[in-house]
């Protein structure tokens, strides 16, 4: 048994990772061979089996695996499928072989071999010990047949779970016509990885989903539109087309625009979401989770020494509450990396100036490395200033020190602070950390001549919304513009149902 163990072990994790990318890339990115491997498999007077051995002798390759993966890159899946076939007749297909072809089932879904498909699986499961990195490859395999079910059960027991797998299972759920199983896997998507990829979005709203807007359809409608505004998602034009067609042919009018600092929508008058600032409930959960789990923990202030991090904490007791936190570093490069470093610091100096007028009590957290521009203005006249080590990252002293001063403190910076987001595992207080930093977060700023002056957080919560009964719905959407990933898209489709 030892034996077996061993054999596989050294069968799954040495050829597949190392032998075969590399050769695959050397045929994929290297234009002789890569005509040469075309050529052969192109050739239509030789059998896949003589063609799958060519490829191996002209390329020297050493087994056959390899040459599976050039031939399924280069679209000849039928040729592994017929090759596999014939060679699990006459003789042993090994371990590396089967997991090659079960990893390119969700490609091929409609050419891939189900017979070949379900016994490799099984031959690959009765094995004593199976890997993540085998593991992975049987849950693509089982996407791709009637058992894709299986797969997610095998998911949750991955020790490294991939996004990879978990998004060839929402996509076999779809094309089962799953939808409850489908929206349940596309949560917990967004709560380990944040995001739904466009294909997964453009996959789901052409199908059946959102054809009929019965009472089903219209749950299904509301969850999707749920699940972009509370992870800030933006589809891409081409899955906004596609929504379009179903809203259309559901009896909606669709418009498109451009988002303006107004509360009301330009095409249908439907008045945008607020957003809505935290509870003192809330706020105090958040408050308490992100210094237990974010800030106390161990990736946090991690390249911070423990003297400065007691230093500033003890800063901070004196001092706080404050009514804005400035990320001093961010908001000096406001005004553009090429403009001189005097003008820069002025420029932020007169930002805190505004401020100061406005008896607001002002921290600038910047970096020792700024301490001589900083005296230069003599910014310690009119707020506080802490200086963190250049190799520090003053994201967790920024939220920190604003959470130490109460909900109503402001931080103006143009960093996301996304990621100290990941850090919070409950869904909940996820939603509580977005709302605390659209509510909290000042990040529009006008630069006028010599000046830098912050404009208040927009009101409309701008995300996907629908009103009550989904008479309209609203949803922001990449055009393809590039644009500062702080901002949402100015782009809005815009779907408001025809009455009679
Ligand atoms: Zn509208």
């Amino acid at each position: 048994m030892f034996k077996v163990f061993l054999a596989l072990r050294k069968g799954i994790s040495v050829l597949p990772e190392c032998a075969n990318s590399l050769h695959t890339s050397i045929v994929q990115n290297n234009y002789r061979f890569k005509e040469k491997a075309l050529q052969i498999l192109n050739d239509s007077q030789i059998d896949s089996t003589r063609k799958i051995e060519s490829l191996k002798t002209v390329l020297n390759l050493k087994n056959d695996s390899p040459a599976f993966k050039i031939a399924f890159e280069n679209g000849k899946a039928e040729l592994v499928t017929e090759f596999m076939k014939k060679k699990n007749e006459t003789s042993n297909v090994s371990d590396a072989e089967m997991l090659i072809y079960l990893r390119y089932v969700p490609k091929y879904l409609d050419v891939v071999d189900q017979k070949l498909v379900t016994t490799f699986i099984d031959r690959i499961l009765g094995m004593e010990f199976v890997p993540d990195s085998a593991l992975y490859d049987v849950i693509h395999g089982l996407s791709g047949t009637k058992e894709w079910q299986k797969g997610i059960s095998l998911y949750n027991q991955l020790k490294n779970p991939s996004k990879n797998c978990l998004e060839n299972l929402i996509i076999a759920s779809v094309n089962s016509w799953d939808f409850d199983t489908c929206f349940r896997l596309l949560k917990q998507l967004c709560i380990s990885y944040s995001t739904i990829s466009d294909h997964i979005l453009e996959t789901l709203v052409e199908s059946k989903v959102f054809e009929t807007l019965n009472k089903t359809g219209k749950y299904h409608l509301k969850l999707f539109i749920s699940l972009l505004a509370e992870n800030e998602i933006y589809p891409s034009n081409n899955v906004t087309k596609k929504l379009e067609r179903q809203l259309v042919s559901n009896g909606y009018t669709v418009n498109r625009f451009l988002f303006k600092r107004h509360g009301k929508c330009p095409k249908c008058s439907t008045q945008f979401q607020v957003q809505t600032p935290l509870t003192f409930r809330e706020y105090s959960r958040l408050k308490g989770a992100v210094m237990k789990n974010v800030l106390v923990g161990n990736d946090v202030f991690q390249r911070s020494t423990p003297e400065e991090v007691e230093d500033f904490k003890i800063f901070i007791k004196d001092r706080a509450p404050f009514d804005v936190i400035i990320d001093g570093l961010n908001v000096l490069y406001i005004s553009g990396i090429r403009v001189d470093q005097s003008i820069k610091y002025r420029k932020l100096l007169s930002l805190i100036q505004q401020l100061k007028e406005e008896n607001k009590k002002v921290l600038l957290i910047g970096r020792k490395h700024m301490e001589n521009g900083l005296r230069n203005i003599n910014v310690s006249k009119y707020c506080h200033l802490y200086l963190v080590n250049n190799d520090s990252e003053d994201d967790p002293f920024m939220i920190y020190s604003s959470l130490m001063s109460g909900p109503d403190c402001y931080v103006a910076t143009r960093d996301f602070l996304r990621n100290h987001m990941f850090n919070l595992k409950d869904p909940e207080l996820k939603e509580f950390f977005v709302r605390w930093r659209k509510t909290r977060q000042l990040k529009n700023f006008v630069i006028e001549n010599d000046k830098i002056c912050y404009l208040p957080p927009v009101k409309e919560d701008r995300v996907a919304q629908f009103s009550e009964n989904l008479e309209s719905v609203h949803i922001p959407y990449e055009d393809g513009k590039a644009r500062p990933i702080i901002d949402p898209p100015k782009t809005w489709l815009c779907a408001k149902r025809i009455t009679s």
